[in-house]
């Protein structure tokens, strides 16, 4: 393998680079969690978790990653046998529901199949709210930005769908991959449980996840069956109301919290989702330029944070990756599931500038070309262009 030199470029979607001032601040010493200098952090990340989620409400910190907070998200809402509405949008959808199923909520009746190159269809939500007259579906899940296919779901319209069929179902939502990267508002767009995970557009190493909660699934968790101990909302709210936490917290991270938060302050949100549409638009441009497929179908669906490529046949996108790593150092994402070795995944979030993209579109290009993909090479000069104008 080639020595390597200058700085690997990170760029999956998920785990994602990590800002020195982050990595600084989680550098200070562990602190007691009981003690007064603690409390007043715990105070200090609800109220600045609040805004980035687009919530008044509580937003629960689990010491988890993010498939804790998809468990936290059911077991705190549901009891056994409730009817859960899903939507095949990629692997992640794929598997929280299959985790729905492993708790005992009923997952086969109301699952919505998809072609992976789509979102969750709020029409199809509309068609089968409205038919269950007896309101047996008790939550709708979707994941808003799934990262195994570059396509994110309009939860406003799926809000919509629900509210015009007069439909009591809670509304769960996987923004893991989003928060913090595409526009997001829980309240505004009348989410129950959001679901987030602190290494992709929050800048943190893996380790902490989130349940924002809405007043309806407060409500919900007080009936719900569902076994729940280590995830129960009810003991984490009460104790952060002292400023503290029913077992010990992940410190070391919750310092590298306020930091990011600070950072997204900083940026501005709306500032931040700007920044990353552009970049995803030069990165589509770029594949484009390449003369390869975006998998994303739908334009009002292309992700923000990542993009899925998909290799023309009888190319593998392993093997593509394989040679980007070795030569350049740079580390790109793998078809999942049904798509692995067709698709590769640029990941385009977190803390990002305009000259990473450009060095992350050139290791692309010149990839396919070391693996003799037959692509165009004004790939990059589009993004370049894309850049410049935008
Ligand atoms: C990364 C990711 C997950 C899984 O989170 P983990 O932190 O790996 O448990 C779930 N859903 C989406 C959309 C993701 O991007």
């Amino acid at each position: 393998m080639t020595p390597r030199t200058g700085r690997h470029f990170l760029q999956i979607p998920g785990p994602t680079n990590v800002p020195d001032r982050v990595l600084r601040a989680m550098s200070a010493p562990t602190m007691d969690h009981r003690g007064p200098e603690f409390s007043a952090l715990t105070h200090r990340l609800l109220d600045g978790l609040g805004p980035v989620f687009g919530t008044t409400g509580p937003v629960v910190i689990y010491p988890a990653s993010g498939t804790g907070a998809w468990e936290a998200a059911l077991v705190n809402t549901l009891s056994p046998g409730d009817r859960v509405l899903s939507f095949e949008t990629g692997h992640f959808s794929a598997l929280w529901r299959e985790m729905a199923g492993s708790l005992g909520l009923e997952t086969a009746t109301d699952f919505v199949p998809g072609d992976w190159r789509h979102g969750a269809d709020p029409g199809v939500l509309a068609e089968r709210l409205t038919a269950d007259k007896q309101h047996a579906i008790k939550a709708v899940c979707v994941v808003h930005n799934e990262t195994s296919t570059g396509v994110a779901s309009r939860i406003p319209e799926i809000r919509r769908a629900m509210d015009e069929a007069g439909h009591p179902a809670l509304l769960l939502v996987d923004t893991i991959s989003s928060l913090g990267s595409i526009d997001y508002r829980h309240d505004e767009w009348g989410v129950d449980v959001t679901v987030a995970g602190s290494q992709k557009g929050l800048m943190l190493p893996p380790g902490l996840s989130f349940n924002a909660v809405s007043d309806k699934a407060l409500a919900a968790s007080r009936t719900a069956r569902l076994p729940k101990v280590f995830w129960d909302w009810k003991p984490v709210i009460e104790a952060n109301r002292q400023g503290s936490f029913p077992y010990t917290p992940a410190t070391n991270l919750l310092y590298g919290l306020e930091e990011a938060l600070g950072m997204l302050r900083e940026e501005g949100l709306p500032q931040v989702f700007a920044r990353h549409a552009r970049h995803a638009a030069a990165t589509r441009a770029a594949v484009r330029g390449w003369g390869l497929e975006v998998l994303c179908l739908d334009e009002r669906e292309h992700s923000g944070s990542l993009t899925a490529v998909l290799m023309p046949d009888g190319h593998d996108a392993d093997k593509l990756r394989k040679i980007i790593l070795e030569r350049f150092d740079m580390s790109l994402g793998a078809g999942l599931g049904k798509l692995s070795g067709r698709v590769f995944r640029i990941g385009h979030l977190g803390q990002i500038g305009d000259l990473t993209l450009a060095g992350t579109l050139a290791g692309v290009q010149m990839g396919l070309e070391l693996a003799g993909v037959p692509v165009g090479t004004g790939g990059l000069g589009a993004a370049l262009d894309t850049l410049r104008a935008e």
